[in-house]
């Protein structure tokens, strides 16, 4: 058994806790331990942003979650990644950057949280986000003093494939908006910005983690998986796992921080018995704190992919054949730019999909490249389709359904019961047939006309309500944005942490990941789990507790 101790635990090492790590241990005082279920981030996959389509389904850096079949989505049971590896899900995910709408922010502050409301949260984006100066963004700079590590968000705009001219056209022939400036927040159709950096890519580890790993006062443990928060009286004591094939018990002399993310966070407090006393008596798990909202609130992003048959070469050329490869290759190795060095997500944003909106319901996509999945499969991203194609795709930004996450039993080895419960409600549903029926104006434009080699194989516009409906049902998939699960509210009856992130009732415990989301952003999480652990840091500093 392997004993240590420190004033601060983090348990994961992805989007949050790796921004912790570098923050609490910035001014040398604290001694930090930084403990990760998965390897290094040393690998050629990670680094190169095309990357993704590989690690996708790599269990060696990617918990490959699945979760429970859903009768709304014909009892498919969707694949669910999830990082587990350095950086966690910010080192395997699409790398897309962007804020969500203020909206999400105020609807944080009204669920009794103060201070999360936009005009703070977004100071707190302010300090760490570095725009590329390579892009040629008008943003290049940021009103904050330059100290401290920054997450480099590049505009690749200029690098994006031709179609970008098209799909700009188009979104102007269907009435929508394009963004002010950059694609950063709020309404607004256009090139995504990516998190890359000189074309690789900028992880949370990259971005806070590597600059600090020198500081004598930071322990970094990499396959080191945590089974059990200890728990002395109603305090968070310290942590109990294992290191490989080794027992570790680390005690913590100021607070546990769990950063593991939407699925574990919650199956980590479940199995440490804090959660809902029936799910613990069910799995003979002893209680410490009957907590009635741990694991419940999942929110997530489920959206689609329509088809297109385009008359010119897409990315689908240069992915697939071998020519094709090695042109991107050599363009990669020389100038670290070119289809390699980028996100298949190039170009959408945040639209109304119809008037009388108060705010954006719809997140876009428009990708110059296709990859059909063949039935019972998960998508290929290395495998494009053999023809010249694009997608045109949306999910409800802003859904109102919520599933779970629930332990199977008390083996911290055995996956969660995840239950998605997507299109529960009729909100949900109303936004699908909207937001078709837009991406059926989107695919009318004439614009979009003069790029198909054949008509749409939808036809968006006047397809039956429950036509529309019954192919969601049938092909939507997760967007991997899981959420909401230890959620930030007033107190014990419908929240799992306080607005400093502190669990309800055992003290010197706080949850600080994407879990804590009173409700899910209107875009990519990855931005927003950043934000959150920046101002977690903050308040941490502010106030430790013990
Ligand atoms: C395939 C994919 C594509 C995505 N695309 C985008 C995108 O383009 N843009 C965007 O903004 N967002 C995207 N996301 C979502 C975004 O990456 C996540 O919302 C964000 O990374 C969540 O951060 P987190 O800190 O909550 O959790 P994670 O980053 O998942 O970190 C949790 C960490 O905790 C570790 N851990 C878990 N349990 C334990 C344990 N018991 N002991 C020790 N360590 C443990 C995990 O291994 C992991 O490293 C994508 C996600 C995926 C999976």
């Amino acid at each position: 058994m392997l004993k240590k101790e420190a004033d601060f635990i983090i348990v994961g090492a992805g989007s949050a806790g790796c921004v912790l790590a570098d923050r609490l241990s910035a001014d040398g005082k604290h001694q930090v331990i930084l403990l990760e279920a998965g390897p290094s981030d040393n690998r050629f996959w990670i680094r190169t942003p095309i990357g993704y389509g590989i690690t996708y389904t790599d269990p060696k850096v990617n918990w490959c979650y699945s979760a429970e079949p859903d009768p709304a989505i014909a009892n498919r049971q969707l694949f669910w990644p999830r990082g587990k590896v350095l950086g966690g899900s910010s080192s395997i995910n699409a790398m897309v950057y962007h804020r969500g709408q203020a909206e999400d922010y105020e609807d944080w502050e009204r669920a009794g949280n103060p201070g999360w409301g936009y005009s703070d949260v977004a100071q707190v984006y302010e300090s760490f986000e570095e725009f590329s100066a390579k892009s040629g963004a008008s943003r290049t700079t940021n009103s904050h003093p330059r100290w401290g590590n920054r997450l480099t968000i590049h505009d690749a705009s200029a690098d994006y494939h031709s179609l970008k001219h098209e799909f700009a056209d188009a979104f102007l022939q269907a009435g929508l908006t394009s963004p002010d400036d950059l694609c950063l927040e709020g309404e607004g159709v256009g090139p995504y910005l990516i998190t890359t950096r000189a074309g690789k890519r900028c992880s949370s580890a990259t971005a806070f983690l590597h600059p600090v790993t020198h500081r004598s006062n930071l322990d970094i443990l990499t396959s080191a998986t945590v089974t059990r928060i200890d728990i002395k009286g109603r305090a968070a004591i310290g942590v109990t796992g294992q290191l490989g094939n080794q027992f570790i018990e680390i005690r913590a002399r100021k607070e546990v921080l769990l950063c593991a993310g939407a699925v574990n966070s919650p199956q980590l407090l479940q199995l440490s018995g804090i959660g809902p006393g029936g799910l613990l008596q069910a799995h003979g798990v002893p209680s410490v704190l009957e907590h009635p909202h741990v694991g419940r609130h999942l929110q997530d992003h489920l959206g689609i992919s329509y088809f297109y048959r385009a008359n010119r070469p897409t990315l689908n050329h240069t992915l697939r054949t071998w020519p094709g490869r090695i042109g991107a290759g050599i363009q990669y190795l020389l100038r670290q730019s070119g289809p390699l060095s980028l996100s298949v997500n190039q170009i959408g944003g945040l639209a109304r999909s119809r008037p009388g909106l108060e705010t954006s319901d719809t997140q876009l996509y428009c990708n110059p490249v296709s990859y059909q999945p063949a039935e019972g499969e998960t998508r290929k991203l290395t495998l494009p389709d053999p023809y010249p194609g694009f997608i045109l795709g949306f999910n409800p930004c802003r859904p109102a359904s919520e599933g779970s996450i629930e332990i199977y039993s008390s083996d911290p080895h055995a996956p969660p019961r995840i239950t998605t419960n997507y299109l529960t409600t009729q909100q949900d549903l109303d936004g699908v047939v909207s937001m078709a029926r837009l991406v059926g104006r989107i695919q009318d434009t004439k614009a979009i006309r003069a790029v198909l080699a054949a008509p749409p194989d939808l036809d968006l516009t006047t397809m039956a309500e429950e036509d529309i409906l019954s192919d969601f049902r049938q092909r939507s998939t997760t967007v991997y944005h899981p959420c909401g699960t230890c959620r930030m509210g007033a107190n014990i009856q419908n929240a799992v942490v306080d607005s400093d992130l502190r669990v309800f009732g055992i003290q010197s415990l706080r949850v600080v990941d994407a879990s804590i989301f009173p409700n899910i952003t209107s875009a990519n999480t990855n931005a927003p789990t950043i934000m959150v652990a920046h101002e977690a840091a903050r308040r941490i500093l502010k106030h430790p507790d013990a």
